[in-house]
């Protein structure tokens, strides 16, 4: 079990990110993580362990935008490890995903997307999508996120919990 974060308001998003993460701990997770955008561009904070390494590496270098996701990891493919941690950029760093759940056929993906030149930096089924949504983008992210679905063979942990 896992979590996920997300954030688009007024408020600093680092810290609510960190907050609900830190209300997601008792489900269990390996390492958390998050990303914000800001100024164009996305910054990603990411280490295995405790919420509190994460807290930590923000007190060192923050991240200041006002929109982000976060995540905390159960790994199922490739070990508890930085890199494995979520959020996972694509080759263009546009495309910045979080994933709860096991991507089935993210072997047969990835070796058509380093086929086509994707150069893939975590053992994570994850990472697949992110590449693949890159890869098939044609200028409207919905659309694209609905044909990268189409393309996905697996299933996703979920349970939502919207707060304003
Ligand atoms: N399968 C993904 C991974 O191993 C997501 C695991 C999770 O649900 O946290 O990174």
């Amino acid at each position: 079990m896992c979590g996920i974060v997300g954030y688009i308001g007024d408020k600093k998003a680092s810290d609510i990110l960190v907050d609900g993460l830190a209300k997601l701990e008792y489900r269990g997770y390996d390492s958390a993580g998050i990303a914000v955008f800001e100024d164009g561009k996305i910054n990603i904070r990411k280490h295995k362990g405790r919420l509190d390494n994460l807290k930590e590496s923000l007190k060192k270098n923050d991240v200041e935008g006002h929109v982000g996701i976060g995540h905390t990891r159960w790994a199922t493919h490739g070990e508890p490890s930085d890199i494995n941690s979520h959020p996972h950029a694509s080759h263009n760093g546009k495309i910045v995903i979080v994933h709860n759940g096991i991507i089935e056929n993210y072997i047969d993906l990835k070796e058509e997307l380093v086929e086509k030149g994707y150069r893939f930096i975590s053992d994570t089924d994850t990472e697949v999508a992110a590449h693949l949504i890159e890869s098939l983008y044609n200028g409207d992210l919905l659309s694209t996120v609905k044909e990268a679905t189409k393309k996905l063979v697996g299933f996703l942990c979920s349970s939502s919990n919207v707060q304003r």
